[in-house]
């Protein structure tokens, strides 16, 4: 960490802690270099001998620079990483000497003793073998922690039978679907240079840093990531004054630090501003590969935590943190490019690109308006159900936002597209073949859309803070490839391109319009026209589960190999088993707070008003304002006490459901509204009870002074 003084030179540092191409480049034989080369583009397996290696090249850079650990990097279904670090060490020889080691297998394969990872019941735990595999597109790097300096290797993870038990491994077979799918799309233009299309994703993180000795005082947000009581300061974000305010000096100084720690890691921090909230923050990087940001949008959240400690904060990514202020989100930038540059997304200036950008559009609208379930239940978790729909994040309604002039050129297509149509001189006439110029800047901003063109990028809003990018990725890239190899299939087998191109964006775009919204996505109008449309509205995270293994969804997956039924199913019961886990850490620690830190504040602070009533009166005087705040706190703590036990009552119960689904429907149908119930009375004897009595830092000691 450096003097917030002393001058960074970013060109130096960045990509330090990383072992780039360039560095491998430079430390292995050419012929080996070109096999690495070869697998990272075109897939396949190193040899043994190369990898051993890549291996001890990898180990001389990682031991040069102060290495004293490697470690399998993973992403297991927690949607965090995972790391088991071991030493370079090995036997040492007679004489006591030790060389560290480090071999190809040791770099290829690891196996974590996985039985304690979630697997949804893919993996029974008495034959927990599960494997991690170097993925050889995302590059190693150093990670500078208290622990040392470890050599992480970005890995996947999977069970002894091969079956995903991470994020990982689906989103890279997505970006093989969509590299595959939309490579036949751009084929059937004549472009015949292209040799891949790769998804990309820029993931804006929004988080909230608070003082670390007042974090420490409060168990809800130790043990749940956010406030389960607080009471609203006096001032909120309603002056608008913290969005884009100057950087306060603290927060500047770790800003500073957690710019330098990604530039080192080689993650191309760009942007970063106050959000909305008082005390929230947004941090963007350049956009990446989709599978190399999802990894870098880890080191991100990963360093943003470690960092926070140094000055004396604690980073908070979850979804809400604190009722009545806005929540965090992470908007996830994504697009498609070829190898050779050229953004499918972006309207071109030529009517043929016009008309493949109209297609590649025409087919995302469909895709997001047949999966429109399955997007949803992408971006869902348990925190997250706290914000989507909530009046400041987008509603649980899945729509597209395109902006007035390609909404006008969709109409025009559905309205007149087939009577203009005709060839001419070799060129369709489509009444809109060519668009006027959509500059990127020209596109209106519609802050209320969960999924927005912005350009020549689209901008899925609805994810989460604290989430993996991965799987919205992976379904995203999923259901476009779908819809694109579907046109592809008819097209390649047209008779007259032009006019089976031509009609298929108009059927595609008239048979998906209904998923176009321009307006304000945050109205209850919207809710009832959404309705009447016939999109769905699916409000929680345990709702949205099932849309992985609709009919649809198995055939969807399976048709690309991105995910086998069996691990569909897993994944839909782990979603049920961390919702009801999460509940209940939240429930159990409620109570605490309640029982032993709200309550017996409360009932002193009575005691104290009950003995000054009995004094004054003893005095001769009329205790009136005591006696009338006595019996308004007396009532607020009979109603805590009451719900307390509901709750209380209420968990037990959840505790004896078998059924994980059950279990989980029990928790959002019965004891979050129990849960609400107990907080009401709490946050009003906050507001009651004298200050200096009050047992936990409450939301201005939070928000405001840092
Ligand atoms: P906005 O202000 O509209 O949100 P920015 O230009 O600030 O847009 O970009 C937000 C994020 O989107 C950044 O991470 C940026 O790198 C990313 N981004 C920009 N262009 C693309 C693209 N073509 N594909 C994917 N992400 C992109
Ligand atoms: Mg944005």
């Amino acid at each position: 960490m450096n003097d917030s003084k002393e001058k960074l030179n970013v060109e130096e540092i960045y990509g330090k802690n990383v072992f780039t191409l360039s560095k491998m480049r430079a430390a292995m034989p050419k012929s080996v270099f070109r096999n690495v080369r070869k697998v990272m583009e075109q897939g396949g397996e190193l040899s043994p001998a190369d990898a051993d290696v890549v291996a001890k090249a990898m180990k001389d850079w990682a031991v040069e620079n102060g290495a004293t650990h490697y470690t399998h990097w993973f992403q297991p279904l927690t949607g965090i990483t995972a790391e088991k670090h071991d030493a370079f060490v090995s036997t040492p020889d007679e004489e006591g000497r030790m060389l560290m080691g480090f071999s190809g297998k040791d770099l290829i394969k690891g196996e974590p003793d996985a039985s304690s990872f979630p697997s949804g019941g893919l993996r029974a735990t008495f034959e927990a073998r599960g494997y991690t595999a170097w993925d050889i597109t995302s590059p190693a790097f150093l990670k500078e922690s208290g622990a040392g300096i470890t050599l992480c290797i970005p890995t996947a993870f999977c069970s002894y039978t091969g079956e995903a038990l991470d994020k990982k491994t689906p989103l890279l077979r997505s970006m093989e679907a969509i590299n595959t799918q939309a490579l036949r799309i751009v084929r059937l233009f004549g472009n015949t240079e292209a040799r891949r299309v790769k998804a990309s994703l820029g993931a804006e993180q929004e988080y909230f840093l608070v003082n670390f000795e007042k974090y420490l005082k409060r168990p809800d947000l130790i043990f749940t990531g956010r406030t389960l009581f607080g009471a609203p300061a006096p001032k909120g974000q309603e002056m608008e004054d913290h969005y884009f305010g100057v950087i306060r000096e603290r927060v500047g100084a770790f800003m500073k630090d957690l710019n330098e720690e990604l530039w080192k890691l080689g993650v191309p921090a760009k942007t970063q501003h106050n959000e909305v909230a008082p005390a929230q923050h947004e941090l963007a990087p350049i956009y990446e590969e989709a599978n190399l940001a999802t990894d870098h949008n880890q080191l991100i959240m990963e360093t943003m935590k470690r960092l926070a400690v140094y000055h004396n904060m604690r980073c908070l990514l979850h979804e809400k943190p604190f009722a009545g202020v806005n929540g965090s989100g992470k908007h996830n930038n994504w697009s498609l490019s070829t190898d050779n540059g050229v953004n499918l997304l972006e309207p071109g200036a030529s009517p043929e690109r016009n008309i493949q950008f109209l297609l590649i559009l025409s087919c995302i609208l469909k895709a997001i308006d047949t999966h429109a379930e399955l997007l949803r239940q992408s971006a869902s978790d348990v925190g997250n159900d706290l914000r989507l729909g909530a009046d400041e994040a987008p509603p649980a309604i899945v729509s597209i936002f395109l902006g007035e002039q390609l909404e006008d050129v969709v109409r025009q297509l559905v309205e007149t597209g087939s009577a203009d149509s005709h060839i001419e001189g070799g060129i369709l006439r489509t009444g809109v073949s060519t668009l006027p110029d959509i500059n990127k800047d020209a596109t209106d901003r519609n802050r209320t859309s969960p999924f927005a063109f912005t350009g020549n990028k689209f901008e899925f809003r609805m994810v989460g803070s604290a989430d993996s990018c991965a799987s919205p990725i992976t379904i995203i890239n999923a259901i476009v490839a779908e819809a694109f190899c579907e046109a592809a299939d008819l097209l390649e087998h047209a008779d007259n391109f032009n006019k089976a191109v031509h009609d298929l964006i108009k059927d595609n775009m008239t048979k998906h319009q209904r998923i176009i919204f321009s307006g304000n996505g945050y109205s209850e109008e919207w809710v009832r026209e959404a309705e009447r449309r016939g999109l769905p509205n699916i409000r929680s995270t345990i709702e949205a589960a099932s849309a992985l293994t609709s009919e649809k969804s198995i055939r969807l997956f399976e048709k690309f190999g991105i995910f086998t039924e069996s691990e569909l199913r897993s994944r839909e019961e782990i979603i049920y088993e961390t919702y009801a886990k999460t509940q209940n850490i939240e429930v159990l620690t409620m109570i605490d707070m309640a029982r032993k830190q709200i309550l017996p504040a409360c009932m002193q602070y009575a005691r104290n008003l009950a003995e000054t009533v009995v004094i004054m009166r003893k005095a001769g005087v009329e205790p009136m304002a005591e006696a009338e705040k006595l019996a308004i706190v007396n009532t607020q703590i009979n109603d805590a006490q009451e719900s307390l036990k509901m709750l209380i009552d209420a968990e037990d119960r959840a505790g004896r459901i078998r059924g994980m689904r059950d279990q989980a429907f029990f928790y959002k149908d019965i004891v979050r509204p129990l849960m609400d119930n107990l907080r009401v009375p709490c946050d009003n004897l906050e507001k009651l009870v004298d200050k200096k009595m009050w047992p936990f830092p409450t939301y201005e000691d939070l928000m405001f002074e840092v």
